[in-house]
């Protein structure tokens, strides 16, 4: 299984200068997977299909097709996506017995690409939460110490990396669910701009949020993956009519000289983790002395982000999973007394507490009378956010913050407590609320042994910078091959 923890790119070229054939990768995944199955990662193995799929690559590559990076290469996708022939559960008991009709376009992309699905992979239930303990079929332990969270809501995602199961995989970010896990495991994460990539076939949790990305080792690993998974998409209406950009050819110059780095107090002011602060003081040295200007930026609302985030991403939350009501979506209650009651029983059994939670919060805040004080004033302090970060990114390429404000804490020690959950996603959350893209990568270990990780933010589109940054820290400072 040693072959498990080369990297895409590697692997790639292993693949095409037959080295290895997509076949004997996959089972090397396979055995990976059932050698790793106690962290509880995946919640479907697509074995049979994945398979069958490498073998019609292996056929492909012999008869000298060109293929792409990503052919005959096992990928894991979060358990939010759809996928023809598995199981689309989102982690939820509500949707336990859900079979996907159709395939998400990012999941069409990536086997029109050549992409092996070798599984399916746990997460908090209807994609909220921060430590993947939210999960209707167990908690998933962090691949780098399984007392510890992996983080959520992808945190079967970004475990599946950092265990070696598989090169890449997709999560998905509506508040910091890409970044975040990928922080507590010590692997790079990438939420795109919104609407970059399409959220087709995607189950919704907060439309104008949510974004799926990759998760990789490195950085050029996620270039190949967002190239694959990037583009217009005429089947969702918040697709953006961006051209399609080379990203692995492209972004990375293997310098950074004369970058201008936006520094805001307001990200920093709080922390009160040493490992963190240390973290951060280590990669503004690092990237001062390789010739980037650290510049001062001003964000004073972002310390709102996560008040905004919660009532808007609640109230979207609200609408969106109106549809599971055990008839047309979900698991139906067998004994009730009339309709209002069918739906009151379906809902309770199907749902977990923290969605619940949600849904309550987002009708609150979309009742009269509450509409204005709440959801109305939440969206007009995200425009104060949009507008900070429009101005700021006048004087700077990127901003960097940490990922999260601590490293991975232990299973069990914030489940109880859903206002210290929340703030794991301070630095994250105003992300998405000026829907901008940003990367985390691993920039260290804290006392704990748990890796740390450092967020880049970049303007929209700008994600061929953020790699480019992302690519020249990894290369000369911190990469994931430092985490164990
Ligand atoms: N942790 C945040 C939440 O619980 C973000 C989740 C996400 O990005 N999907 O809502």
């Amino acid at each position: 299984m040693e072959i498990m923890n080369e990297t895409l790119e590697n692997i790639s070229e292993m693949l095409d200068t037959k080295k290895i054939s997509s076949v004997e990768l996959v089972n090397e995944s396979l055995k990976s997977i059932e050698a790793t199955k106690d962290l509880n990662i995946l919640h479907e193995v697509c074995r049979d299909n994945a398979l069958e799929m490498a073998k019609d690559i292996d056929a492909k590559r012999a008869n000298g097709e060109k293929l792409s990076k990503l052919a005959g290469i096992p990928i894991v996708i979060k358990d939010n996506i759809s996928m023809v022939g598995t199981y689309t559960t989102c982690s939820s008991k509500f949707l336990e017995n859900y079979k996907s009709p159709y395939n998400a376009t990012v999941v069409d992309k990536l086997l029109q690409a050549g992409a092996i699905i070798v599984g399916k992979a746990n997460m908090d239930e209807f994609a909220m939460g921060s430590s993947s303990e939210n999960c209707a079929f167990g908690v998933v332990h962090n691949p780098r110490n399984p007392e510890y969270v992996p983080g959520g809501s992808s945190g079967g995602s970004a475990s599946a990396v950092a265990a070696n199961q598989c090169f890449g995989s997709l999560g998905t970010d509506t508040g910091g669910s890409i970044r975040q896990p990928s922080s507590f495991c010590g692997v790079v994460g990438l939420k795109p701009t919104y609407g970059l990539v399409s959220r087709y076939g995607v189950v919704a949790f907060a439309s104008s949020l949510d974004q799926v990305g990759p998760i990789t080792k490195t950085v050029r690993d996620n270039a190949i993956m967002l190239e694959a998974i990037a583009g217009y998409d005429n089947n969702e209406f918040t697709s953006a009519k961006h051209d399609k950009e080379s990203y692995y050819k492209d972004s990375f110059k293997n310098s950074i000289k004369g970058l201008k780095i936006g520094y805001a107090k307001e990200f920093f002011e709080s922390l009160n983790n040493q490992d963190v602060i240390k973290s951060m003081e280590n990669a503004m040295n690092f990237f001062k002395e390789n010739g980037a200007e650290i510049v001062d930026i001003e964000l004073p609302h972002i310390k709102d982000a996560l008040a905004v985030y919660y009532v808007l991403s609640s109230a979207e939350a609200a609408s969106n999973l109106a549809r599971f009501d055990g008839i047309k979506y979900g698991v139906a209650a067998k004994e009730y007394n009339d309709l209002i009651d069918f739906y009151f029983k379906s809902r309770t059994q199907g749902f977990g507490s923290e969605v619940k939670r949600r849904i309550m919060l987002g009708n609150f805040v979309l009742s009269s009378g509450y509409f204005d004080a709440y959801y109305n004033k939440a969206k007009a302090v995200q425009n104060l956010i949009i507008t900070e970060f429009s101005n700021a990114f006048k004087n700077c390429d990127v901003i960097l913050s940490p990922t999260t404000p601590t490293s991975a804490f232990k299973i069990g020690e914030k489940v109880n407590n859903p206002l210290e959950m929340y703030l794991n996603d301070i630095f994250t959350v105003p992300v998405n609320i000026a829907t901008l893209p940003a990367i985390s990568v691993p920039c260290g270990i804290a006392q704990n042994g748990m890796p740390l990780g450092m967020q880049l933010i970049g303007n929209r589109f700008s994600e061929s910078t953020l790699f480019n940054v992302a690519d020249y820290y990894e290369r000369n400072c911190f990469s994931f091959r430092e985490v164990k």
